[in-house]
């Protein structure tokens, strides 16, 4: 019994569906939208909110420690990782430029990278720094590392021999840049549902139907794919691993020393001040089968490898308490880290596997979306 109203103003066919509300499905429904302004573009979100990993990550605007790119350059070759490098160094720019540093909470922190104490992992990145350095000096116009052993003191860091600094890097509030993404879109013309669980993906000759979980439907010409860790669910048949990721914040601490993003352990640990405590997070590699999942979800091996390296390394001697504890789902491939944005018939597109890097390359992302759209 619908209205005529409701047929043409609320139930009628989007020419583009965006189905997931994270970083990259709401830039590229803005992008899509500011280039074809009398399209109707919908994004369609589970949650009542973005519940995915762009609101429930560690807020680090980085674009690599240099074990990470060092890494990628050893298993991609320098051409591949550093264009990736530098896709991470113009979405942090881009991001900052569409949105504002007021509006997502960015401060330059300065982003670091700790080795522990004879930690085998030092000398292999120490031998090839400088290299490092120079093979990064065209994206980033400067020295991009320096060894800054003396501000390990400054931190209250124990058990740390050496630190790689850079003042490019800083930190956001993941909360406050989803808003501000939701506010664009709204501003742009794109209609944002929550609660709107598309069960699966049907493709037509003149067009798709998405039937929800809640038993309605939505029709559109095209529709692009940004579920990211949560892809399986719809597309079983690419490649697109979920990677869990547990965090915890501590409660305020007073006379915190601890300022900026800190990865440790080639990144597998990552921590930084927030709200007056400590936010830490990471240990995806002592489980990797187990954490290989879109599951929410704690456990116990993890939280107590957590909060070990928060009693001996970032806050030794400080009877902290932990505020609060969730997890997050990444995506990557089964073989290596580039994202996937692929048209994959007439009408259905995909972009995901963001890994642990969408807050600076999502945009980057969204954008190569959007061109492959047109
Ligand atoms: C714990 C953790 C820490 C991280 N820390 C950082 C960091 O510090 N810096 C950084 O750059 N990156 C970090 N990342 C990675 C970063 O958060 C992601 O790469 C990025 O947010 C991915 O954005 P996205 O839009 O692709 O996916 P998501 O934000 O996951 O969005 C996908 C959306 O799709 C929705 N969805 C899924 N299935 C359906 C369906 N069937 N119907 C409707 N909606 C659906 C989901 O609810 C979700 O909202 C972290 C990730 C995690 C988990």
């Amino acid at each position: 019994m619908q209205s005529v109203w409701e047929r043409t103003s609320f139930t009628a066919q989007a020419d583009l569906v965006v189905v997931g509300s994270g970083i990259v499905g709401l830039f590229a429904a803005i992008f899509h939208q500011r280039r074809n302004p009398k399209h109707r573009v919908v994004v369609l979100e589970r949650g009542p909110h973005p519940i995915g990993a762009s609101a429930r990550n560690a807020g680090f605007a980085c674009f690599g420690s240099p074990s990470e790119l060092l890494h990628d350059i050893e298993a991609e070759g320098s051409d591949t990782a550093l264009a990736r490098a530098e896709e991470r160094w113009i979405g942090l720019h881009e991001l900052r430029a569409e949105l504002g540093d007021a509006a997502i909470g960015f401060e330059m922190t300065g982003g670091h990278e700790a080795f522990r104490t004879g930690e085998a992992l030092y000398p292999r990145v120490a031998e090839r720094f400088d290299q490092l350095n120079d093979l990064l000096r065209p994206i980033t116009g400067q020295v991009t590392f320096r060894w800054d052993d003396a501000r390990i003191r400054d931190c209250g860091l124990q058990g740390v021999e050496h630190l790689a600094c850079n003042d490019l890097e800083g930190a956001i509030d993941s909360g406050m840049l989803m808003r501000a993404v939701l506010r664009k879109a709204g501003q742009t013309g794109v209609e944002v549902r929550f609660n709107a669980d598309v069960a699966s993906i049907e493709e037509g000759a003149s067009e798709v139907v998405l039937p929800l979980r809640n038993g309605t439907a939505w029709r559109c010409s095209r529709v692009l794919i940004a579920t990211n860790g949560f892809t399986a669910a719809l597309l079983p048949e690419l490649d697109v691993v979920p990677a869990r990721g547990q965090v915890l914040l501590t409660t305020p601490v007073p006379g915190l020393a601890l300022r900026g993003c800190f990865h440790m352990n080639e990144g597998f640990y990552y921590f930084r001040d927030c709200a007056g405590g400590v936010l830490l997070g990471g240990g995806r590699h002592l489980d990797f089968a187990g954490e290989c999942t879109s599951e929410e979800g704690l456990t116990p091996r993890i939280q107590e490898a957590l909060e070990g390296l928060l009693r001996e390394v970032i806050l030794p001697g400080v009877d902290f308490r932990v505020a609060q504890r969730w997890s997050g789902t990444m995506a990557f491939g089964s073989n290596g880290k580039a994202p996937l944005v692929n048209r994959l018939s007439e009408r259905v597109s995909v972009a995901v596997r963001m890994g642990g890097m969408g807050v600076a390359i999502g945009i980057r992302v969204a954008r190569k979306a959007c061109d492959m759209l047109a």
